[in-house]
């Protein structure tokens, strides 16, 4: 008897809203309240708040002021606990940290009509999205991120992860968040360097794909460095939807292809991270894999040297450090880090590039020889300034 293979196809919707406020846990914001009720449900709603030790050292009372908020409004919402995990990128690193939030998950019960609400950084963000992910098969997920880069970039996509092995988001998942709400206030307490890290992705992403929005940046190259929130607050916005628009309209939201734009300098920034045991910031290395990877292309003839030295003086104002933390002996442990790269999509090695500011143009062959030569002009260049 010949048994013919089965057709299995189906599709699924998903939708999701990224949220702006201020207060977010004060008497009278009702944004999380009317999130939730937006999930039909006639019972009160569960809910497991996981805080970054970071947030909830520079917020003292937020804590308290979540479980008041919740107790105000008992009938629709249940609050079970507040758990507090470590704070950057460590947390990605140990397995105890993502077990530590999944025994909250089962311990309180947390099923899949009930929501985990996690507040901090992107680290711990794409922690607990992993353990949300993978407890119950997927438990429901709300994403309060609380710096420059969570808000702009991490929180609002679809990847979850932690670190193993020795390379950055070897373990993860691709699922969505049920919402995500960015509150402006919680930047006010971020340390300078967190502040300035996340105008990385932005700068990234207007590289890319938008001259208009690299020509803001680098015009309020001074307001951004000086904390001034109108002009963070625009970028963070139009950060957040570019990257939102990619996911959805770019044809590839869950990365089944060997190409992902998004991690323009990403290449030398992940290996940096972990070659600089995590001491860099995520953000902090994406701009100096930015200015390595620009040096190249305008070493191939893809961009000119006025480009080149545009990009890398925005940079400089915005108070990066382009230069890169590594020894001569380290250069080509550096340069493994195209293979790892191309390793964790798989395929083909694709490197996105630029052919111009807002001009994306991916490569798929890179020289070493002349990766070298641009390791050392960028040395050269940032010595110079
Ligand atoms: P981070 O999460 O490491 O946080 C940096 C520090 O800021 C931590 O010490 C944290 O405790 C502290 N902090 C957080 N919020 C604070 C606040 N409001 N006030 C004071 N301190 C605060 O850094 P990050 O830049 O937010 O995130 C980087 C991570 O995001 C990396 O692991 C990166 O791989 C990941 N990421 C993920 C995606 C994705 O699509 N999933 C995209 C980009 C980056």
């Amino acid at each position: 008897m010949e048994l013919k293979p089965i057709r299995q196809s189906f599709s699924v919707q998903y939708e999701y809203q990224l949220f702006f406020t201020q207060g977010l846990f004060q008497i009278g914001n009702s944004i999380l309240l009317d999130v939730l009720k937006s999930y039909k449900k006639e019972a009160p709603i569960k809910l497991l708040f996981i805080i970054d030790n970071g947030v909830s050292e520079a917020h003292p009372e937020l804590v308290n002021q979540i479980r008041r908020y919740c107790d105000l409004n008992s009938n629709h919402l249940i609050h079970t606990q507040s758990i507090l995990v470590d704070g950057g990128e460590q947390v990605k690193n140990k397995t105890e940290c993502v077990e530590q939030v999944l025994k909250g998950i089962n311990e309180y019960a947390i099923c899949r009509h009930s929501f985990v609400v996690v507040i901090g950084g992107g680290a711990v963000i794409d922690m607990v999205g992993y353990a949300a992910a993978i407890a119950h098969r997927g438990v429901k997920l709300i994403r309060i991120p609380t710096t420059v880069l969570s808000q702009n970039d991490a929180a609002v996509g679809v990847k979850n992860s932690i670190n193993a092995f020795g390379k950055k988001n070897f373990l993860g998942t691709f699922a969505t968040p049920f919402a995500i709400i960015n509150d402006s206030d919680f930047l006010k307490t971020l340390e300078q360097r967190d502040w300035i890290s996340g105008i990385a992705e932005a700068i990234k992403v207007a590289l890319i794909k938008d001259k208009e929005f690299f020509a803001y940046i680098a015009e309020n190259a001074s307001a951004l460095k000086a904390r001034k929130m109108d002009a963070m607050q625009y970028v963070i916005y139009k950060c957040a939807e570019m990257h939102m628009q990619h996911i959805s309209q770019g044809g590839d939201p869950f990365e089944s292809g060997s190409s992902r734009p998004l991690d323009f300098g990403h290449w030398a920034a992940h290996k940096l991270e972990h070659m600089t045991n995590y001491e860099l910031r995520h953000g902090e290395a994406v701009a100096k894999g930015i200015a390595l990877d620009i040096t190249y292309a305008q070493l191939i003839g893809l961009i000119s040297q006025e480009e080149l030295q545009h990009i890398l003086d925005v940079l400089l104002a915005i108070g990066f450090d382009i230069t890169l933390p590594i020894q001569e002996e380290e250069i080509d442990a550096l340069l493994k880090g195209i293979e790892e790269f191309r390793e964790h999509l798989g395929g083909q090695l694709t490197i996105t590039l630029i052919s111009g500011i807002g001009k994306k143009h991916d490569v798929h062959e890179i020289s070493l020889e002349i990766m070298k030569q641009a390791i050392e002009k960028l040395k050269a260049y940032a010595i110079l300034k």
